[in-house]
């Protein structure tokens, strides 16, 4: 555990200095971790592959407060989690605890066992702000208004920045207050911040993410990374849907703002773009890897939620009991699909009239399990619909209990082969190696 009582406060600090014990996210950093807290030490071993290969890689455990509370489980249960994991596999470099889209109301529970707060103002977004608000976000704009700064097309103007502050200021208020609460418990410095507004509902133009980070940076948020909606669909565990071309632009325009950002307003030197619903993003991953290797940049790339898809597949294919449960849990998810969507409606398209009805699936092998979840595009037998409905049917799995985690055990070893097989072939070499 960190010995936080005895790290004295840096205390202020002009822009863009650093201090010994500033915590610092690396430049490359993958969000993992699983819904039950079973599979760090598989994906360890995907990141220590990739680590024997020359490619450091940090893991930052995150499980958000809707995962907590879908499956009444505690933010500091993931740091035991993650620490015994680590302890287990060896694990010698850094890592992270991530409070996962939290806000002032949610963040309480993680400020003890979390070193990294993903601070999510999309709610925020669009809200009208209150005079004050607006005047005082106003002001940190004022640097950048009626200038053309370098990677913008045109300069900012004045109406562009009065429409930012109507979609954009309480947003950033808000997360100057979060920022500023998990400073007094957590101490300055000694924690990451990343600002989230992935959950918007359109994407953010490159004017707007510089008008954020400078607006962020006048909150005193040291933001050292960004998670930005992006053009196009971010569904749950499977492919990117929309115009890889687009995406390409859009992320290459916002990577290109960053060192902007980083000179103009003081960020952190270490400010990197923060991919969300990460995983599975196969045909993005191309682009992503020859713009991080073009322009020198860093990456963090959530992946989390993938992991369980893994465990729900060793099952089926352990066969017997394992079988069992995997089917038993692929029944309940269809009687319960709108209950288990709604939480996620923004980054799920399931499509009811591809799935496979009861009777397809009790008539299943395991190998036909496997590969109807399996994202294996090209796999005639592979169901998008059916892996999206599984991606959040997590819940079910914890209300089995004892059922499930035996279960689980039991097919340990397939589990953790399908764990680590999928970060390390399918998501980190394609990236990364
Ligand atoms: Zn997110």
């Amino acid at each position: 555990m960190e010995t936080l009582s005895t790290t004295p406060h840096p205390g202020p600090l002009a822009p863009g200095s650093q201090t010994f014990d500033r915590l610092t996210l690396e430049k490359f950093s993958l969000g993992i971790g699983d819904r039950f807290g079973r599979e760090g030490v598989a994906q360890l071993s995907a990141l220590q592959t990739a680590a024997r290969a020359g490619c450091a890689i940090v893991p930052v455990w995150n499980k958000s407060n809707r995962e907590h509370k879908l499956i009444g489980t505690t933010p500091a249960a993931v740091r035991t989690a993650a620490e015994a994991a680590v302890r287990t596999a060896g694990w010698t470099g850094a890592f992270h605890v991530d409070a996962d889209h939290i806000g002032l109301e949610t963040v309480g529970p993680f400020l003890e066992p979390c070193d990294f707060f993903t601070i999510d103002v999309a709610d925020f977004i669009g809200k009208e702000p209150g005079l004050e608000d607006r005047e005082t976000v106003r002001r940190s704009l004022s640097r950048v208004v009626g200038r053309s700064l370098p990677g913008l097309g045109a300069s900012i103007t004045e109406a562009k920045m009065e429409a930012f502050l109507s979609d954009y200021a309480a947003a950033v208020r808000e997360a100057g207050r979060i920022h500023r609460k998990i400073e007094q418990a957590r101490v300055a410095g000694r924690f990451i911040a990343e600002v989230s507004t992935d959950e918007a509902q359109t994407a953010q133009s490159p004017e707007e993410l510089l008008l954020l980070l400078a607006a962020l940076a006048g909150e005193d948020v040291r933001v050292q990374t960004i998670a930005p909606k992006f053009t196009g669909r971010f569904n749950k565990g499977v492919d990117y849907v929309g115009d890889v071309g687009v995406f390409a632009g859009e992320f290459e325009t916002h990577v290109r703002m960053l060192p902007v950002a980083i000179g103009e307003f003081g960020l952190p030197e270490n400010l990197k773009l923060s991919v969300h619903s990460g995983s599975d993003k196969f045909s993005l991953y191309r682009p992503i890897r020859e713009i991080l290797t073009r322009h020198g940049a860093g990456l963090h790339l959530k992946t989390a939620g993938t992991t369980w898809l893994e465990e729900v597949i060793g099952l089926a294919l352990s066969g017997g009991r394992g079988l069992e449960v995997a089917k038993q849990i692929a029944l309940e998810a269809l009687d319960h699909r709108e209950e288990l969507s709604a939480p996620y409606a923004t980054v799920l398209d399931i499509r009811a009239g591809e799935l496979p009805s009861p009777s397809t699936i009790s008539a299943w092998d395991s190998e036909t399990f496997a590969r109807a979840v399996t994202h294996q595009p090209a796999d005639p037998l592979f169901n998008a619909s059916f892996r999206q409905l599984l991606h959040v049917s997590f819940k079910l799995a914890a209300a089995m209990g004892p059922a499930f985690l035996d279960a689980l055990d039991a097919a340990r070893g397939r589990v953790e082969t399908c764990v680590t097989e999928n970060l390390l072939e399918r998501h980190i070499r394609p990236l990364f190696l």
